[in-house]
């Protein structure tokens, strides 16, 4: 039973990124910066349940097997670069 957790940040594209827990993804946000969902059965599962809190989501490149064009691992560590740029302000 992996965890998983929503990035409550969106891309520049609109989604909100789901990463697994479990795996030592380098893209995951701060705890500040996502919410979490514990011991969901699949990523499918984890999908739909960031689904009803965002509108549009998409699976981490480097840790998930839902993914599309958008969430490039380029485009995901933009997102978070920007985040730490904001809190530093
Ligand atoms: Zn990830």
């Amino acid at each position: 039973m992996p965890d998983y957790c929503v990035s409550k940040v969106a891309l520049d594209s609109g989604e909100h990124i789901v990463h697994r827990l479990d795996v030592n993804c380098p893209l995951i946000p701060s705890e500040d910066h996502r919410r979490d969902f514990a011991m969901l059965t699949d990523d499918d599962e984890a999908m739909s349940r960031a689904a009803r809190q965002f509108d549009h989501v998409d699976g981490c490149p480097e840790c998930m097997t839902h993914r599309n064009d958008h969430a490039t691992t380029q485009a995901v560590d933009a997102s978070i670069a920007a985040l730490i740029t904001v809190t530093n302000m």
